[in-house]
């Protein structure tokens, strides 16, 4: 018997079996290929690099949903398909039931307003000439175009005081390089939440902040939430984030590995019950998350059979992780696993979930030999 709960409100299987509400917003079979390199390259038809492949995911309303895996698995580009700024090349992306792409342009930038975004350089994000009150002002005046000056400045003081930066009055008249990195944050932040947003994509947006800062940082989004009723998709490379997160908000994890999302569940599922090969190598690497595993592999090597990462131009045939698997089999490097549910009701993207299929009868993979090239494997 597991010991995931089965409680979570973030349950897959809990949302559909309830008949939950709607979707704020329908990922479906969602592909992001980018052609690559030059114009000799496009002529030739070399191969586009696959930085989503396939990934379907629902966001409700107020739901918390931290995506997680190393650089390069697609986290980020998922995460601005989600929020209208990287068109897909594959897949639909439904906000409130419309299909983003199909609106007309002028109703786009509607939806665009409700869909922002807090990147992890915040210096970069804001204008270095403008003070903190004219970032803030500038979207009031864009979207709010009745609003006086004095509503306008008490607005500004209020949004300040909440994201914690009192006295409002001082703060609103410096400029970027006078905030420290996390009073930046803050004012992206601030900005953000101007727009009234639906969904908040925070992209890497604590990772640049010392440990405590960080802990405030996000603290501070889930104490905002409730103030503006949205969800966040937040995106990480380091797990132990996305399981604060998560953990405080009731809130999913979903891991990405090479453009998928290979499995997504509530933080115990995740945490306590992994079931995907890759999923289990990410904890092996911040043991701090699970000690019982962590005492159980202090002495091991790394639970993967390659170290080396494939090529996301040129991915591996069949399952995406068969190249570093320890468990694969010759029917992995065939066929590629769907997102199945697993008995505590949480989805992976792996045969050993299947208890009739054929992986069972197939015989394990071959240990790659010493400077033997592996297909769709980066070799250095
Ligand atoms: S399908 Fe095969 S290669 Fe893929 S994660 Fe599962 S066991 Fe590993």
């Amino acid at each position: 018997m597991s010991e995931s709960t089965t409680e979570s409100r973030n349950d897959e299987s809990d949302r559909a079996a309830e008949g939950e509400e709607e979707p704020l917003l329908s990922l479906k079979n969602i592909e992001v290929h980018f052609k690559q390199g030059g114009l000799l390259q496009r002529v030739l038809g070399e191969e586009a690099v696959r930085a989503v492949d396939d990934v379907s995911l629902d966001i409700y309303e107020n739901d918390v949903i931290a995506l997680v895996g190393e650089s390069g698995c697609g986290k980020t580009t998922l995460g601005k398909t989600a929020i209208g700024l990287q068109r897909p090349t594959g897949g639909t992306v439904e906000f409130r039931g419309e299909d983003f792409w199909e609106v007309p342009e002028e109703e786009r930038s509607e939806l665009r307003r409700a869909l922002q975004i807090i990147h992890q350089d915040p210096a970069g994000a804001l204008n270095p000439n403008r003070t903190v009150r004219s970032t803030l002002a500038e979207p009031l005046k864009r979207w709010n175009p009745d609003m006086g000056p004095g509503e306008r400045e008490s607005q500004i003081n209020e949004l300040l005081e909440r994201v914690g930066m009192t006295p409002a009055h001082d703060y609103a008249t410096r400029y970027p390089h006078q905030l420290s990195g996390g009073e930046q944050q803050r004012v992206a932040l601030g900005r953000a939440l101007l727009m009234e947003p639906d969904i908040i994509l925070a992209d890497e947006a604590v990772s640049a902040l010392d440990v405590s800062l960080r802990i405030e940082m996000m603290d501070l989004l889930l104490e905002l939430q409730d103030f503006v009723d949205t969800s966040y998709v937040f995106i990480s490379h380091d797990l132990a984030n996305a399981r604060y997160l998560a953990e405080k908000s009731d809130g999913r994890i979903g891991v990405m590995y090479l453009g998928n999302l290979v499995e997504i569940g509530s933080v115990d599922q995740i945490l306590k019950n992994p079931q995907h090969p890759y999923t289990k190598v990410m904890l092996w690497s911040t043991p701090v998350l699970n000690p019982d595993i962590a005492e159980k592999t202090a002495n091991q090597a790394p639970p993967v059979r390659q170290i080396d990462v494939p090529d996301p131009a040129d991915p591996p045939s069949g399952c995406p992780f068969q190249t570093r698997c320890p468990e694969a089999r010759e029917v992995c490097a065939q066929q590629d696993p769907d997102r199945t549910e697993t008995e505590d009701g949480h989805e992976v993207a792996c045969f050993r979930q299947e208890p009739d299929h054929d992986y069972w009868q197939s015989p394990p993979l071959e240990e790659p030999q010493p400077g033997e090239a592996v297909e769709g494997t980066t070799q250095n």
